[in-house]
């Protein structure tokens, strides 16, 4: 089964039937959508839509991803500038895109989001970068070279689901990092038994004083959001703001954002 979804998957990336939505990434204070993560959606032909829980692994560990998250990355910039060149998003709204540590283990990664950032003609200063945080690989010069590399040519980079690896703490002031994604499972449990309050609040104190920005994911309630803004999460994400949305259901949802920011302004 597992090798028959590889080779449908190697096709599907050829012949460009993946697909992106977009969740939102809004300003805990004003509510604005200020970043739009893309995540890659496969609907197998026969099989139906696919969960990125089904397809990711299956490509990180047949090296898939690496095209993957090339073509991921290359449709979510060329929508980025389509966006802000149509006056539906702000000029500094940014993409965040997931790139695998297999992709930051090639040598030649800055080099392609560099040919990507050119091609797409998106700034620099558009692109976020998310790494998870379990899977980065910080013992190898290499990547420790390419986040450098990237972060020198105005990409933002973020670690993704910070608080579940255990590794990045340690090299955390000395990597160019801009943005710690606190992960669903604290905010879930927040309200709840046990210490997510206090590793919440630990790690939003811990980026404060790297001078880091903190961006909460899987926010679903008010009142998680109340307690993540007046912890000092700066971004939130989730479904209380929206789900992933189709390009389609994105456009409106900026344009919508775009017109509340205007009204507001004038
Ligand atoms: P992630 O990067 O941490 O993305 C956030 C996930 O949380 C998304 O799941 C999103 O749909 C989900 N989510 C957002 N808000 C809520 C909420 O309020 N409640 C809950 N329960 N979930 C929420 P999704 O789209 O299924 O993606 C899962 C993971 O797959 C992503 O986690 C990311 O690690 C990976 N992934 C997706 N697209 C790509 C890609 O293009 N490249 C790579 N390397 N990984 C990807
Ligand atoms: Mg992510
Ligand atoms: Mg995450």
């Amino acid at each position: 089964e597992r090798l028959e979804l590889e080779n449908d998957l190697r096709q599907a990336i050829e012949l460009d039937h993946l697909d992106l939505q977009y969740q939102p990434i809004v300003d805990l204070k004003s509510q604005n959508i200020v970043e739009m993560e893309a995540l890659a959606r496969w609907t197998h032909p026969t099989r139906g839509a696919l969960p990125p829980m089904k397809f990711i692994p299956i490509a990180e560990e047949s090296g898939l991803i690496v095209p993957l998250g090339e073509w991921v990355l290359r449709h979510a910039c060329t929508q980025a500038v389509q966006w802000i060149e149509e006056g539906i998003a702000a000029p500094d709204l940014i993409v965040c895109v997931n790139v695998s540590s297999r992709q930051l283990a090639q040598p030649n990664f800055t080099h392609l989001v560099a040919g990507i950032l050119k091609e797409t003609a998106l700034p620099a200063q558009n692109l976020k970068l998310e790494i998870t945080e379990s899977t980065m690989v910080l013992d190898s010069e290499s990547t420790i070279a390419q986040l450098y590399g990237l972060s020198d040519l105005g990409i933002k980079i973020a670690v993704d689901d910070f608080g579940t690896g255990y590794s990045t703490m340690t090299y955390l002031n000395s990597l160019p990092v801009n943005t710690l994604k606190v992960d669903a499972s604290f905010v879930s449990r927040l309200g709840g038994e046990g210490q997510a309050e206090a590793i919440v609040q630990a790690i939003i104190a811990l980026a404060q004083s790297l001078n880091l920005e903190v961006t909460s994911e899987g926010i679903e309630t008010e009142l998680q959001a109340d307690w993540l803004r007046e912890m000092g999460s700066d971004l939130g994400q989730g479904f209380l703001f929206s789900r992933p949305l189709t390009i389609n259901e994105a456009k409106l949802a900026l344009l919508k954002a775009r017109k509340g920011n205007q009204a507001e302004a004038a």
